[in-house]
């Protein structure tokens, strides 16, 4: 996690955001909303503060966040919890993941079998576990694994099989026939699956299908999301993960000595979110399909090849036909060319595989209409 001299090396999106920030250019690097989310969320972080929720909460998260939690297990998937004994809140998604991956994993021999290109922090997670990362390729343009390669990834050393679905960074979902591989190849060798779901509400097909709600998946799924994505809140952290109870509970020893407990006033705020009607989920949905659409059509007119993603924040371009060879080079120079910020899609490919996506872009479309115009003319500038 340092880099050559010594150094702890800032992510690709810290790296990212302040290239934005010092070139005054449009940041459709990292994932995060330009705008406030739901009134009435906030408004309840604002009340639960003057209320008093300033001290630390209870280490497995406030009662009411767990209940308002299975509930909306129970209304959105029919996936029935125990808010006492199967469900946790974590310090948004990326704690529930580091505590999952630091009690599951035990051995160097211990493998984590991962879709790549994959959430950055999948990869550092394991290596901090000292663990063997397992990387399963995704291909341009519908980035689905190849089911015989599924297979041959995962064996009898296989600890997790971690999903994440809607994905990021290519905004696929994935077939049915690749959850049922899943859940069938973690049976036959005992492994677990650990489901990254944060982009469930951001879904522009079908709705969303969590792996816990297949059948046999139930008593070995560990399913995690957060509040960061779906209610525009992303420097709250508030993020849970539930699941059976010996799992669970596996996961809270860890979590008690990274964070101990977090949050105890967006707790409360997040519970009344999660309670908020459909239409306030379809809508965010809807919005971001729109969202999708505005930065694709930029993007195709700019000459990018442009990928359909069926959810999350996420489009990847491939920049081939505009004559690129090395995106990370024109990632760097993009700003100045054009005052957009994006993320090569090999910041989410471990070194040995970057050449599969040397010319891929990943740009984020959770920003305003006009912001997203604005990136597309701007981009046009490249033909
Ligand atoms: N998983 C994925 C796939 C993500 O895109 C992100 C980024 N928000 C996270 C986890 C981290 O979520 P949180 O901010 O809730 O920790
Ligand atoms: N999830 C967001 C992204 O992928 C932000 C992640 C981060 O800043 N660590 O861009």
């Amino acid at each position: 996690l340092l880099s050559s001299d010594g150094v702890v090396a800032p992510t690709i999106f810290a790296e990212m955001s302040a290239l934005a920030a010092s070139t005054g250019a449009i940041n459709l690097g990292q994932g995060y909303p330009d705008e406030d989310g739901p009134a009435e969320v906030l408004e309840a972080a604002r009340q639960a503060i003057a209320d008093g929720a300033n001290q630390y909460p209870p280490g497995r998260g406030i009662p009411r966040l767990r209940e308002a939690v299975a509930d909306h297990q129970r209304r959105f998937y029919g996936v029935h919890l125990d808010p006492e004994r199967e469900v946790i809140i974590t310090a948004g998604a990326t704690e529930a993941l580091a505590a999952t991956v630091l009690a599951l994993v035990d051995s160097p021999d211990d493998e984590v079998v991962v879709f790549e290109p994959y959430y950055d922090a999948y990869a550092a997670l394991v290596a901090l576990a000292g663990a063997r990362l397992v990387p399963v390729p995704l291909e341009w343009p519908l980035f689905q694994p190849d089911l015989d390669r599924l297979e041959s990834a995962v064996t009898d050393r296989t600890r997790l099989i971690i999903v994440n679905d809607p994905h990021n960074p290519t905004g696929a979902v994935f077939d049915a026939d690749v959850r049922e591989r899943i859940v069938a190849l973690a049976e036959r060798h005992d492994a677990i699956v650990v489901t990254d779901e944060v982009y469930e509400h951001l879904r522009f097909g079908t709705p969303h299908v969590p792996i816990a709600t297949l059948p046999a998946a139930q008593e070995r799924t560990l399913t995690i999301s957060s509040a960061g994505k779906t209610f525009s809140v992303t420097g709250w952290k508030i993020g849970w993960l539930s699941g059976p109870e010996p799992l669970v509970t596996a996961v809270l020893a860890v979590k008690q000595f990274l964070t101990y407990v977090n949050g105890s006033p967006f707790q409360p705020a997040v519970a009344a979110g999660l309670r908020l009607p459909d239409a306030f989920f379809t809508g965010i949905a809807d919005e971001m399909r729109r969202k999708r659409d505005l930065l694709g059509s930029g993007l195709r007119l700019a000459g990018f090849d442009v990928g359909v993603p069926s959810g999350s924040y996420f489009t990847v371009a491939d920049a081939a036909p505009l004559g690129v060879t090395d995106a990370v080079a024109f990632c760097r120079a993009l700003p100045e060319r054009t005052g957009v910020v994006a993320i090569p899609l090999t910041a989410f490919v471990s070194p040995e595989h970057r050449g599969r996506y040397a010319t891929m872009v990943r740009f984020a479309a959770c920003k305003r209409p006009g912001v997203l115009r604005r990136a597309g003319a701007a981009l046009a500038g490249l033909r």
